[in-house]
């Protein structure tokens, strides 16, 4: 049994020009211990699958259907005071802005010691040892002088630590983090990054990792999984991903990130954008954008496939690496003839 099991989640928005269907059957799961990456462009349905996670999808959307376990329980029947148990003890989320993370008026040990003291029976001096111990181990320097410090003081990156601290707080199996370096400079991420890595094999925390850039999903995940338009094109262990990307959109989505020594002037990009989730391409969702489009691709929708052999991936299981494209069900006239270099 997997720590995380998402199957077939359809996640709606009832908007006033239509349906949005922001999350169309996803399935995926994720071990124990395991750093999983979620990689796509705004839109693409990221943060609204960390949101159903904690069921925290607000009205007008709704998860209309699939299971959400975690460890072996359906999130979707439990009952609000359960969840708020899961959410507290088991799930422990990080978001891109660790400022609105931190209450402004509560120093920032004490807003630990607070979270600490929710989920344990302990005193305040030992709750406030325990926040110290954490912002030590998060890497916050002189950390007894520091507890007493407000949010403001804190520079980004430390705030961004801090809410790291407060989240580990609760010893979570769990860790989601939403975009969480994306408002720090490139120095202060690759130091989180690090942290998150030393973070979840000490703690043996599960990190889910939602990010829009690929660089990031390099540097910590194990697996990672892109999405378009509200499905999953790929999945796979994160070096094959990058050697030997299979869907046409995650060759694009290599083929934008910078490279040191790179000489081109403009970036390679995808033309086009992500399709109106109120009338989605027919077929393949991806086809008004890819420069292998063929008949067959405006009339099925590709399934994911095993993409060694001509067989569907049974998304309950831990396929390797699997992508939906008509590469791989064998109805691609021509093929695909990648001419980047994509390392
Ligand atoms: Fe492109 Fe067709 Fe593959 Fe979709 S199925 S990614 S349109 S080649
Ligand atoms: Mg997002």
């Amino acid at each position: 049994m997997s720590l995380l099991e998402v199957e077939d989640l359809v996640v709606q928005f009832y908007t006033e020009d239509g349906v949005v269907r922001a999350v169309d059957e996803l399935s995926y799961e994720i071990e124990r211990g395991e750093k999983y990456g979620i990689v796509g462009e705004s839109g693409a349905g990221k943060s609204v699958t960390s949101l159903s996670l904690m069921q925290l999808i607000e009205s007008p959307g709704e998860i209309v259907s699939g299971e959400i376990r975690f460890k072996g329980q359906n999130l979707l029947e439990l009952s609000e005071s359960e969840l708020r148990d899961i959410r507290g003890n088991d799930i422990a989320m990080v978001f891109q802005d660790a400022e609105t993370a931190l209450n402004p008026v509560y120093s920032v040990g004490e807003q630990i010691a607070e979270a600490i003291r929710t989920h344990k029976d302990v005193t305040d001096e030992e709750a406030k040892e325990e926040t110290i111990e954490l912002l030590e181990r998060v890497g916050i320097p002189d950390a007894s002088a520091r507890y007493s410090d407000y949010p403001h003081e804190f520079s980004g990156g430390m705030q961004q630590r801090a809410v790291i601290a407060m989240a580990l707080s609760c010893d979570p199996d769990l860790l989601i983090c939403d975009e969480p370096t994306t408002a720090l400079d490139v120095t202060i991420e690759a130091q989180i990054l690090e942290l998150l890595d030393e973070l979840a094999s000490d703690f043996d925390t599960a990190i889910q990792l939602i990010t829009h850039d690929l660089g990031v999903v390099a540097e910590l995940c194990d697996r990672v999984m892109v999405l378009y338009a509200g499905q999953a094109v790929e999945r796979a262990p994160v070096e094959e991903l990058y050697y030997e990307p299979k869907h046409p959109y995650t060759v694009g989505l290599m083929a934008s990130i910078p490279r040191i020594g790179d000489e081109r002037e403009e970036l390679t990009t995808i033309p086009g954008a992500m399709p109106d989730l109120i009338d989605v391409p027919t077929g393949c969702r991806f086809h008004p954008r890819c420069p292998y489009a063929e008949d067959v691709c405006m009339k099925r929708e590709p399934p994911l496939m095993d993409t060694d052999e001509e067989v569907v991936a049974d998304d309950a299981e831990n396929t390797d690496h699997v992508a939906s494209c008509h590469e791989y069900t064998g109805e691609l006239a021509t093929g695909l003839d990648y001419d980047i270099d994509v390392r």
